[in-house]
């Protein structure tokens, strides 16, 4: 059973009829959205065990419920099995997710690893813990996926931390590089996925609030979140203010790199450059200043792209 939003009492007032009807877009929206990262990306093949790691946060809530609600309409079988790291942490409020993933119906594991008592023995007091704890994390997690026999590891990652990731790593790393919707995993043995890929933050959280997910909070362990990472989401929050559709056009610019007009010669071959006699496709034209067409935003192609999967609803 995936959360109902529209079926919330409404009156017949205008303003509450007005609210069903967004939560209704807007849950359309996020169902689309997944459904179409799921088919661009080729995510779920038929009959994948998908392990979908529940954190109980708005983002893994919101994955997990969608995830539900595809696999009762996808034109293809596959399993979830959700999985929840009991990482030790004081005040961690151990009954939330059995009860809410019991109220589900959905298969469960809830692995309990004391990782935090490793990591406030490892690392000394005022340092930074997360990246000795996601390593652990992450481990884990591989293990219990084969423990489980999943094929696919889910993760409630969405478009703005790919943002910011992306701004990360060039800012801070060097490197024109963002977090993949699908890859390997780092020991090779498991296929990783983002199914909220697509899907904005904003809209999860405005979800999760009218969902009534029962979220645990994420500060238990006392870590802040990377300083790094605040101050890039604090721009990205800032330019999203400022200048309406550029945070869609960046993530659009993810989908659309040109190699041959960047700079990395491993990534294209400049030595082999010749002439040629027919005008190259979406060739430079070199000495005139570029221009821009107008491009649709991302929630206008999203409500162009209709997905099959819910489609087929
Ligand atoms: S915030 Fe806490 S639980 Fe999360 S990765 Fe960092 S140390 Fe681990």
């Amino acid at each position: 059973m995936s959360a109902n939003i529209s079926s919330a009492d409404v009156a017949n007032s205008p303003s509450q009829s007005k609210q069903k009807y967004n939560l209704n877009k807007l849950q359309k929206r996020l169902r689309r959205n997944v459904g179409k990262a799921i088919a661009d990306f080729g995510m779920i093949e038929h009959n994948d065990k998908v392990m979908v790691c529940l954190s109980g946060g708005k983002d893994s809530y919101t994955m997990l419920d969608i995830l539900m609600f595809l696999k009762k309409i996808a034109p293809i079988h596959f399993d979830i099995v959700a999985v929840n790291l009991d990482q030790k942490q004081p005040g961690f409020p151990e009954h939330v997710l059995p009860q809410y993933l019991d109220s589900l119906g959905v298969e469960y594991k809830i692995v309990e690893e004391d990782t935090y008592s490793i990591v406030k023995d490892k690392i000394p007091e005022g340092k930074t813990t997360c990246s000795l704890c996601s390593r652990l994390r992450r481990g884990i997690l591989y293990r219990t996926a084969k423990e489980l026999g999943a094929t696919k590891i889910a993760l409630g990652h969405h478009r703005d931390d790919m943002l910011e990731t992306f701004f990360l790593n060039m800012f801070h790393g060097g490197k024109l590089k963002s977090m993949p919707p699908k890859l390997v995993s780092d020991n090779g043995e498991h296929i990783v996925i983002r199914p909220l890929a697509y899907c904005n933050e904003k809209d999860i959280i405005k979800y999760s609030e009218a969902a009534e997910f029962p979220i645990i909070p994420c500060n238990l362990c006392g870590s802040q979140e990377n300083l790094q990472r605040q101050n890039i989401k604090a721009m990205l929050q800032d330019w999203n203010r400022r200048f309406p559709g550029r945070i869609e056009s960046m993530f659009r610019a993810l989908q659309n790199v040109a190699p041959s007009h960047l700079v990395d010669k491993n990534l294209y071959d400049f030595k082999s450059i010749k002439t040629q006699d027919a005008p190259v496709a979406d060739g430079d034209i070199g000495f005139d200043p570029p221009s821009f067409d107008t491009q649709p935003t991302a929630e206008e192609e999203n409500d162009i792209h209709i997905v099959n999967m819910t489609e087929a609803k």
